[in-house]
């Protein structure tokens, strides 16, 4: 049961069916003494928290449906709490007063273009300068004994990774924003859900842990990633426990549909899965999306989220957009160059307020994510939250070669446009001098299928392709498959990546 009986809970069910424990055990006093300890579920004011954040099922019948200027009108009260913990916050109030903002300024959400943006190197240098939390956080030991605190970090792949500390209230939401878009995709009690994610330092297995077991009454199957759980014994636990839901990047599921094929001699249509939440990129055409549906016969949605926020956005079965979770947050779409908020359809870094976070406040956090408002209006099915593109690419991997800004994701479309890529691919960016002239050129190495020889006419097709759709003349390079495991990161933990700029290497040669 969610709050305490019989107190006029908000959004709380009664028990119905009695607990195989004993309520009362004669052998205990009736009375203790009050614990000194700060225990997680004395922490919370649970009955108000779900008031304000919805549980999944209550939350797709109210807020998820309400009319936009309702939803408006709660991000207005929200957005002003928020300023004002900002206030209080060092790490902010510098920023802002430095900015020429003063309290009283912010009179609305209207105005929220007035406070300056940050990003995660002024958090890591923050972080550098008070170590090990930054003033950010605005902890000490007297105030992390006060109350229980969790830690995760952002996946690191370049550098040290930030970190991030999470208070209860911030916690729940971490699982509660993740389940919520899990039950608008049918999920429900008594589902089962196989994490192929290691509950480590980053967020997503314990997101996802989280969110089902917390909020769904999911049976997580918490396997860890191939290095814990090799992907034989992954399809193995699947078929044994009856795994129906997964949640894990493209490439692993893949991965997963090769194993269950080749090491276990069965096909993954068996496992009779409702669906799979991913991480679909820059999937604008929908090709990777079919092409992972073709293999594992389920449906597959995409969703968006960071470990500052929880789960951002998510896809509802109509597949048009990803939903912002708009009483959670509010996102904003800024130019890359400038940082001023640009009209919706167009694509530029995302930028986030989060409204249920105080330790730290997240206030403007510009996630250098590219990303673009795809819809304001109500959704097929039924709900006024504002929809975003697929993440389109990291903006700080955009490239300016030869004058012209290239996003290395772009690269997507055409690489998987032909059956005869794996789909993996790495852009290097080289200053290569010919006849006492230097010039930029960019190489998109791309990687062949097992089995692929020849691949007559390929690399000329993807050159074609690739100069239209980055807007640069490329050359291709055609690689064995595995061969660009390191220098992209693939089937490793973390996002692959894809571009190497090398060219500070030649200046430092130079
Ligand atoms: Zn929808």
């Amino acid at each position: 049961m969610l709050g305490g009986a019989g107190s006029g809970t908000v959004g709380c069910r009664e028990a119905t069916d009695p607990l195989p424990i004993p309520a009362v055990c004669p052998a205990m006093p009736e009375t203790l003494p009050a614990t000194k300890l700060p225990i997680y579920h004395q922490s919370l004011d649970w009955d108000r928290l779900y008031r304000d954040y919805p549980v999944p099922d209550v939350f797709a019948e109210t807020v998820y449906k309400w009319p936009a200027a309702r939803i408006r009108a709660l991000q207005n009260e929200r957005f002003l709490k928020v300023v004002s913990i900002g206030w209080q916050n060092p790490f902010y109030a510098k920023r802002w007063r430095a900015a020429g903002v003063e309290p009283g300024d912010i009179k609305s959400l209207d105005d929220i273009a007035k406070l300056p943006l940050y990003n995660s190197d002024d958090v890591k240098k923050d972080q550098l300068e008070h170590p090990p939390f930054g003033e950010f956080h605005d902890v000490d030991r007297d105030r992390l004994s006060a109350s229980p605190f969790k830690l995760q970090t952002s996946g690191g792949t370049t550098g040290k990774p930030r970190t991030t500390l999470y208070t209860p209230q911030e916690w729940e939401l971490n699982g509660l924003t993740l389940a919520r878009g899990l039950y608008i995709l049918g999920a429900r009690p008594g589902d089962v859900m196989q994490i192929p994610a290691t509950l480590a330092l980053g967020n997503l297995g314990w997101c996802v842990y989280k969110g089902v077991h917390d909020y769904l009454g999911i049976l997580p199957v918490t396997s860890g990633s191939g290095v814990v759980t090799p992907s034989r014994r992954q399809i193995e636990l699947a078929f044994d426990y009856g795994t129906n839901l997964w949640c894990s990047f493209p490439e692993y599921m893949m991965r997963l549909v090769q194993a269950c094929r080749d090491e276990v001699g069965r096909d993954f249509r068996d496992l009779n899965t409702k669906f799979i939440l991913t991480f679909l990129g820059p999937d604008t055409q929908g090709s990777l999306r079919r092409e992972l549906e073709d293999m594992t016969g389920c449906n597959v949605y995409d969703n968006y989220g960071t470990n500052e926020m929880g789960e951002g956005a998510f896809e509802c079965p109509a597949k048009a957009g990803l939903h912002f979770q708009e009483d959670c947050m509010y996102f904003e779409v800024v130019d890359t160059e400038t940082g001023r908020p640009v009209a919706n359809g167009e694509s530029g870094n995302l930028v986030v307020t989060v409204f249920h976070r105080a330790m730290p406040p997240i206030i403007r956090f510009n996630l250098r994510d590219l990303g673009r408002i795809l819809h304001t209006d109500t959704c097929a099915c039924g709900s006024n939250f504002r929809r975003m593109d697929h993440f389109l690419g990291r903006s700080d991997d955009m490239v300016k070669v030869r004058g012209v800004n290239v996003n290395p994701m772009a690269c997507l479309t055409a690489i998987q446009s032909d059956p005869r890529t794996s789909g993996e691919w790495v852009c290097l960016v080289d200053t290569i001098e010919r006849g006492g002239a230097r010039r930029d050129e960019m190489t998109v190495q791309v990687e062949l299928k097992q089995g692929v020889g020849a691949a007559d006419g390929l690399k000329e097709k993807l050159e074609n392709l690739l100069r239209g759709d980055l807007g640069l003349g490329v050359a291709v390079d055609l690689v064995p498959k595995g061969s660009l495991d390191e220098l992209a990161n693939i089937g490793r933990e973390g996002k692959a990546k894809r571009l190497r700029d090398r060219r500070a290497a030649y200046k430092g040669k130079a």
